[in-house]
């Protein structure tokens, strides 16, 4: 007897995975969506997973993508509501870049506004579009309008570094913005325009607790006592 498999339909609802490294939800896009790397992403593991299982992965890019460009919020917030495991938080995105345009910046604020609207659900991007000076302007409005979203400017080696990308990332660090570093597992704090920000160390990462994330409260979620966003800035360890 043939079994007759339904091809999954594109949209946000099917394209949500529970990751279990992380402790939550996420959707995720293909790394060609990366479209503001810098060289040190050439050593990224996603890359590395395209290696040994891209017949996998590269047919879930392409539904992830386009239910991204069809961007169909109401769809993924009734999901999530018939979730069983807890939603209180959602990460964008687990492989690829969220705003790997201008254009995406329309449908990340649609799933944030939809995501977070009478709720007290938190959206975690990490991201490296402030590298881009358009985009870097749209990433903090964000952050000052959408309380329940929390961006964290995803640097290097290579950035720090970098004249261009010094000047976008001093904007950003000057109104408040948390970071997220990765490549020396001994560096302990980075300097930018003179001042030097220690970093905190991922208990994910550096302690290997699985699905930190969820519950965790001093790195990427971090409040300052006032209730604002803290500008964190979190160090990831090579796992
Ligand atoms: S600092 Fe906390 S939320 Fe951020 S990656 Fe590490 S465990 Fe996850």
């Amino acid at each position: 007897m043939h079994i007759l498999h339904q091809p999954i339909s594109p949209t946000l609802a099917n394209a949500l995975t529970f990751s279990r490294d992380i402790g939550m939800f996420s959707l995720s896009r293909p790394i060609s969506s990366c479209t503001h790397k810098t060289p040190a992403c050439a050593r990224c593991h996603q890359s590395k997973l395209y290696d040994l299982c891209g017949h996998v992965m590269v047919p879930k890019d392409i539904n992830n993508e386009a239910a991204w460009i069809e961007n169909d919020v109401d769809n993924l917030v009734s999901a999530l509501r018939r979730k069983k495991a807890d939603t209180s938080r959602i990460r964008l995105m687990c492989r690829g870049e969220a705003f790997s345009t201008l254009e995406d910046v329309t449908r990340v604020e649609r799933l944030v506004s939809a995501l977070t609207v009478n709720s007290k659900r938190l959206v975690w991007v990490s991201t490296r579009a402030w590298r881009d000076k358009s985009i870097l302007k749209e990433l903090l409005r964000l952050r000052r309008e959408y309380r329940g979203l929390r961006i964290l400017a995803s640097i290097d080696d290579y950035s720090l570094d970098s004249p261009n990308d010094l000047e976008n990332l001093h904007v950003w660090l000057q109104a408040g913005g948390g970071t997220m570093y990765f490549g020396d597992d001994t560096r302990r704090s980075f300097v930018v325009a003179g001042r030097e920000y220690r970093m905190f160390e991922c208990p994910k990462t550096h302690k290997g607790i699985k699905g930190a994330c969820m519950t965790c409260r001093l790195g990427c979620f971090a409040r300052n006592r006032r209730g604002g966003v803290e500008g964190v800035h979190v160090h990831l360890k090579r796992h």
